[in-house]
């Protein structure tokens, strides 16, 4: 009987604890009073779309700022408390914030609303990384396509969130889905005045495989997926003997990752008696400074495009 009874006691308990855990249901927050739900995201991508579906009814921070690299990004001691505090927390997921996993696991346990928009992507969409055959390739916001699916993952998030809202958030999806067609119809106008052979895109990094592949160009980074990995002097001995035998005319610097390298291969080039040009910036794994045309993913994307087709025309 004593057995029995103190099992009931620790089962008692033990609801009382898991009730008290705060499941995002029972956050709630006065929106009459200005109140507003914190949504906190990791990339400077995500807060854009977050911002554009969210509106007037969430408060968006972003943790990582133009020009950061998310493959080498750690959370500080801010940004854990940002995330602890927060009603939603917005990753990309497949590794692409490769130094954060441990964070979101302790966030995940917390019973949060987290949300990877890398969830809503289906699976025969990704492609599979370069540097691990087990591991999805995480820069999906380079095609307009995947990028959608990833607006509607996030959109789920704050239903959940914000119930209320619900009619809202759908409505500006419906928008912002709409704005991302456009912008995929001017990626494409703008690719179809490269002839087909000048279609090859050299960067800093492999950040660009879904573009090459939604847009029908050759990709060449000189680093792998992730950043971490650094590039060989072989990998710029292949690349340089690349260019020239192709006759490319241009290769990109890259927002987010140190131009050494690039100039390093532009020097291997010269060395072998042809010349490329740097072709400009490219904004790979952040979007651009507020106050510029790219400071959402659409001006970004715009600005990608244009400077690689002026580059390689
Ligand atoms: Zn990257």
């Amino acid at each position: 009987m004593k057995k029995y009874i103190s099992f009931v006691l620790i089962l008692v308990i033990t609801t009382i604890f898991i009730a008290g855990c705060g499941s995002p249901k029972d956050k709630s927050v006065n929106s009459n009073k200005g109140e507003k739900f914190k949504v906190v995201t990791t990339t400077t991508m995500l807060a854009d779309v977050a911002k554009h579906i969210g509106g007037d009814y969430v408060e968006v921070k972003g943790l990582m700022g133009p020009g950061v690299d998310p493959h080498l990004y750690k959370a500080s001691a801010g940004d854990v408390t940002l995330m602890q505090k927060a009603d939603m927390v917005v990753y990309n997921g497949l590794h692409l914030e490769g130094k954060m996993g441990e964070v979101f696991e302790n966030l995940t346990g917390s019973g949060k609303l987290i949300v990877s928009v890398a969830d809503g992507v289906n699976k025969e969409a990704l492609m599979k990384s370069e540097d691990s055959a087990n591991a999805y390739d995480p820069h999906i916001w380079f095609d307009v396509n995947i990028w959608k699916d990833a607006a509607v993952e996030l959109t789920k998030g704050l239903k959940n969130l914000d119930k209320d809202h619900a009619d809202e958030f759908d409505k500006n999806l419906k928008a912002y889905l709409a704005e991302l067609d456009k912008l995929n119809e001017y990626i494409m106008q703008k690719t179809a005045e490269l002839p087909e052979k000048s279609r090859v895109l050299i960067t800093a990094h492999d950040a660009f495989n879904y573009f090459g592949k939604a847009y029908g160009f050759e990709v060449k980074g000189l680093q792998g997926i992730s950043t971490a990995s650094e590039a060989g002097t072989a990998d710029v001995r292949e690349l340089a003997n690349f260019i020239v035998d192709r006759e490319i005319k241009a290769v990109f610097i890259e927002s987010s990752v140190p131009k050494k390298n690039i100039e390093a291969l532009q020097e291997a080039v010269k060395a072998k008696g042809f010349d490329v040009k740097i072709g400009g910036e490219l904004y790979s794994d952040s979007i651009g400074d507020a106050g510029t045309e790219a400071e959402t993913y659409i001006g970004t994307f715009k600005s990608n495009i244009d400077t690689i087709v002026n580059a390689l025309k």
